[in-house]
């Protein structure tokens, strides 16, 4: 059986990956969706294990020491990190998963899994990222300057991924993204 493939979404806060990954995983049902474990606190209507997996310090600590995360950050006072068995499982099986994480831990992945897609999600401008940001109004202005910071750095790392997706539109965005899951499917056909 073929390996499965590993796609990584990434691109500065506010862009829009969860949102984008919400209708692929609506879309295309078949593709895996990894949740990540972080030391953020829920937000409203998001549960433990569908959105995250929500964990203390001491436990997120404790989940480094014994390797079972395959990248982490610390992003804006907060860890985020990826599970690793079930990213393995998935992919051993033949499944293709998507991880939505931040620029630093696609970095990390991408050193681990050369052969893994990365695509860079991009806002339309740098002046529309700011005011997705500012218009969420789940954050603190101190987290907002703060992302935003963080947010004008990442775009500057955009040359170090395989795809660039410009989200103007969700279903454009999501169309953009299943034609180059199926690309990278051609690529890799074999007799
Ligand atoms: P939020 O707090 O808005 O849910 O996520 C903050 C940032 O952390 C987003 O850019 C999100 O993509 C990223 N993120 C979520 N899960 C992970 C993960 O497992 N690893 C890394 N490195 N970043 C993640």
């Amino acid at each position: 059986m073929n390996r499965g493939i590993l796609f990584v979404l990434s691109g500065p806060s506010g862009v829009g990956k969860g949102t984008v990954c919400a209708e692929l995983r609506r879309k295309l049902p078949e593709l895996v969706y990894s949740v990540s474990a972080t030391t953020r606190s829920p937000r409203e209507g998001e549960q433990d294990g569908v959105n995250y997996f929500f964990k203390s310090r001491e436990q997120f600590h404790l989940m480094i020491e014994n390797d079972a995360l395959l990248e982490h950050a610390e992003y804006v006072g907060n860890y985020y990190g990826t599970p690793r068995d079930f990213v393995e499982k998935t992919l051993s099986e033949g499944k293709d998963i998507i991880l939505e994480i931040e620029v630093q831990g696609a970095l990390k992945v991408r050193e681990k899994f050369s052969e893994g897609v990365f695509i860079f999600l991009m806002p339309p401008s740098l002046n529309e990222l700011k005011q997705r940001i500012v218009g969420r109004g789940t954050e603190s202005q101190a987290t907002i300057d703060h992302r935003l910071s963080v947010a004008v750095e990442e775009m500057n790392l955009l040359h170090h991924y395989d795809y660039a997706v410009v989200n103007d539109e969700i279903d454009q965005a999501c169309n953009r993204i299943s034609s180059i899951i199926t690309a990278e499917h051609c690529k890799r056909e074999r007799f």
